[in-house]
């Protein structure tokens, strides 16, 4: 059994404070955004965590990738869909997760070890379209979600053969909405499976009851789900275990919507439940959901806990 995150985690932008990072401010080549990536991936290798992410600590969920899309453009913070959506401008999160990785290294002393890596994600299609206005050139949002899900294919494929993460995540919130067709999400998600040669996870978070009959059959090979902070879920995964024989499925084990470490407890028992439906060896604990609005110290505490449980069964 091993342990990951959803993704995004508790972050500060930096400002320059020597003179080479003042330098490169004045000509705009200060990322500020460096350190937290730094600070995000040893706070969860410090907590135990093996497959950790880049913290996403850059932008929203939809706004990180549409900025760099032809065809989708930003107004006050929200995307609207103005042309035909083409290839990104930009390998988007290339170097956020060379550097991730980097770091990882250095943390080993120059090895990463067998079991710990890092994953790439990006939002999937069908929740970018259903977050962002379309404006013009789509009659419908079908079609964009299709055309964008070949667009996003370009950054899933340069993630899998640039960075060589132990898998690549999609996340599609709106799947457990009801305001989706179904069909045309689980196409797009084929188009980002087709000839990926890593893992391809998904992660829904929201009561499933309704769609995962649904959401079983899409093309993946792990479904990430929330099971702390809701108790619909584990019910449904129990009565429908046998429609995910081929998968394994991300667990998520602490609640993210509160901002308090959960009881051990509470952790454990849903732990225990999941490894006699599952098996361990199918499990992947993680965070119901990103942990950006944790305080720092909880959202680490919170990791902590989960790899505590972790440890003991495994
Ligand atoms: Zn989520």
């Amino acid at each position: 059994m091993k342990s990951t995150v959803v993704g995004s985690f508790p972050c500060e932008e930096s400002s320059p404070s020597n003179f080479k990072d003042k330098l490169l401010n004045t000509f705009g080549a200060y990322d500020s955004y460096k350190d937290a990536i730094k600070d995000s991936v040893i706070a969860q290798l410090d907590a135990g965590v093996d497959i950790v992410s880049d913290g996403q600590v850059r932008d929203d969920m939809v706004s990180i990738f549409t900025k760099f899309i032809p065809g989708m453009k930003l107004e006050d913070g929200n995307t609207v869909v103005v042309s035909k959506i083409r290839k990104p401008t930009w390998e988007i999160s290339i170097n956020d997760l060379n550097y991730a990785k980097k770091v990882i290294k250095e943390y080993y002393g120059g090895k990463i070890p067998e079991g710990k890596g890092i994953k790439g994600i990006i939002t999937g299609p069908t929740t970018i379209i259903h977050s962002s206005r379309i404006q013009s050139f789509y009659k419908n949002k079908e079609d964009a979600i299709i055309d964008l899900a070949h667009s996003l294919k370009f950054e899933v494929d340069a993630i899998a053969k640039k960075v060589n993460p132990e898998y690549i995540q999609v996340d599609e919130p709106f799947l457990s909405t009801g305001m989706v067709d179904m069909k045309v999400a689980k196409e797009a998600i084929d188009i980002l499976h087709e000839g990926l040669d890593v893992p391809l996870a998904m992660h829904v978070c929201g009561t499933l009851n309704n769609a995962f009959k649904d959401i079983a059959k899409f093309n993946v090979e792990i479904l990430d789900m929330e099971f702390a902070g809701n108790d619909v879920n584990l019910d449904v995964l129990e009565k429908n275990a046998n429609l995910i024989s081929n998968k394994k499925i991300g667990f998520g084990c602490v609640d993210s919507s509160v901002n308090e470490v959960d009881d051990i407890e509470d952790i454990d028992s849903l732990v225990s439940k999941a490894i006699d439906i599952m098996g361990k060896d199918n499990l992947i604990l993680d965070p119901d959901c990103g942990l950006k609005r944790a305080p720092k110290d909880v959202a680490f505490d919170k990791l902590k806990l989960m790899n505590q449980i972790k440890d003991k069964y495994n």
